[in-house]
């Protein structure tokens, strides 16, 4: 099969949701994939932030293989060793109290966004159930986590969208301050708006948002879908702007490339949900969780967490070098790229890939998020190919 066959076979059978790239990628390991034409590429876009370990990596191939071996899945009826073991290392690793594991990111924001509701109207009353969240941001594709979601262009074709959420813009603490009142029981915030252009909130203002919502009474939630396991050079984001909200979500990085989604409580929420109250069919599925285990193994350490941070120091410092690139934006291994004003960032990032560069975009900016251990030469050999094509735009 060529790419060609593969591409018919989706248009034919596949709904049109996705303005796919003209490549099926056959086969990959570390940061190099292979299409179906035979054609190599660098891979700096590593599944939009899943494969944090790159493709086919050793331990987490061992471990999921060896879980499917002999326990692939049974239900939440029952108790299994994978899930509860994750769980421990996570609030071990974090300080959490505990998790709830669900599939995604839209999944565990759609929880959060329960347990902030269900715990506004216990502690305060019916009408105490709003959500304050930022525009320009992105939290997922469920009805109400488009709702979440502070842009406009997502609030369209579905209605009724789900009520109870208030946007605000990102940095200005005074009107987040303007829209609290006692209908208000969650601030809920990305530190890096990843799809929204990989900008990083400031740290004074994130600070102000924890000291506001301890003084009212109000819940904070980080949505680290993105930003979590690792990604912007710490475990978790939080850890750099120096708050503890009390809820965080993660999901990318965190499976490694099987799908997971969790939802991380603090003491004062961790209870909030009791039986019946939320659930997930496949949710804590054994190997999905042994994967994001060798994933934390790998990741969860001071000597990867600053091997990370070296490498995102080493791509900013030669990215910079470009005469096109006029800025870096985002936090570690999550950079945004704007261009010089006549280069459009979507044209660039396909020609990069017919060159053998797989990137990313967010909004007008070229997008950034390679797997986490990631080499130097295969940052060097991608650099080298986005140079060139910049190079071949003069
Ligand atoms: C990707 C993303 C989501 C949605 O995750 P899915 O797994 O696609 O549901 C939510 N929030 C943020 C910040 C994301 O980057």
């Amino acid at each position: 099969m060529a790419n060609k066959d593969v591409i018919e076979k989706d248009k034919s059978y596949i709904a049109h949701t996705y303005n796919r790239f003209n490549v099926a990628l056959k086969t990959g390991y570390g940061s190099r994939v292979i299409d179906f034409d035979g054609k190599s590429y660098i891979d700096f876009g590593s599944g939009i932030g899943t494969n944090a370990l790159g493709f086919c990596n050793e331990q987490w191939l061992e471990a999921v293989i060896s879980q499917a071996q002999q326990l692939q899945h049974t239900s939440n009826l029952f108790y299994t060793l994978p899930d509860a073991k994750l769980a421990e290392m996570l609030c071990k690793i974090t300080g959490y109290s505990n998790v709830f594991f669900g599939n995604s990111g839209a999944e565990a924001n759609e929880g959060a966004i329960k347990i902030a509701r269900k715990h506004g109207i216990e502690t305060k009353g019916k009408n105490c159930n709003k959500i304050i969240t930022l525009k320009n941001s992105f939290h997922g594709r469920t009805v109400t986590t488009l709702s979440a979601t502070g842009q406009d262009v997502f609030h369209q074709h579905f209605f009724p969208f789900t009520e109870g959420f208030l946007y605000v813009a990102a940095n200005d603490i005074q009107e987040l301050y303007n829209a609290i009142d006692n209908t208000v029981c969650a601030v809920m915030i990305e530190f890096v708006q990843g799809e929204g252009g990989v900008i990083a909130l400031s740290k004074e203002y994130v600070k102000a948002i924890e000291n506001i919502c301890k003084e009212k009474n109000i819940l904070l939630i980080a949505d680290e879908v993105q930003t979590g396991i690792g990604r912007t050079g710490t475990f978790l984001c939080c850890e750099q702007y120096e708050v503890f909200p009390n809820i965080i979500t993660l999901a990318k990085g965190l499976g490694g490339g099987l799908p997971i989604g969790a939802i991380l409580s603090d003491e004062t929420v961790k209870d909030v949900l009791q039986a019946g109250h939320h659930g997930s069919t496949f949710g804590g599925n054994p190997v999905v969780c042994a994967g994001a285990a060798a994933v934390l193994r790998q990741i969860a350490n001071s000597d990867s967490l600053s091997d990370i941070r070296q490498k995102a120091d080493y791509f900013r410092r030669e990215l910079l070098e470009i005469p096109e690139i006029i800025e870096i934006s985002g936090l570690g291994l999550m950079i945004g790229i704007s261009l010089s004003e006549e280069l459009n960032a979507a044209e660039i990032a396909a020609d990069c890939i017919d060159n053998g560069l797989l990137i990313l975009t967010a909004k007008n900016k070229l997008r950034i998020l390679p797997p986490l251990n990631i080499t130097y030469d295969e940052i060097n050999e991608g650099i080298h190919i986005l140079k060139a094509v910049l190079d071949g735009k003069k």
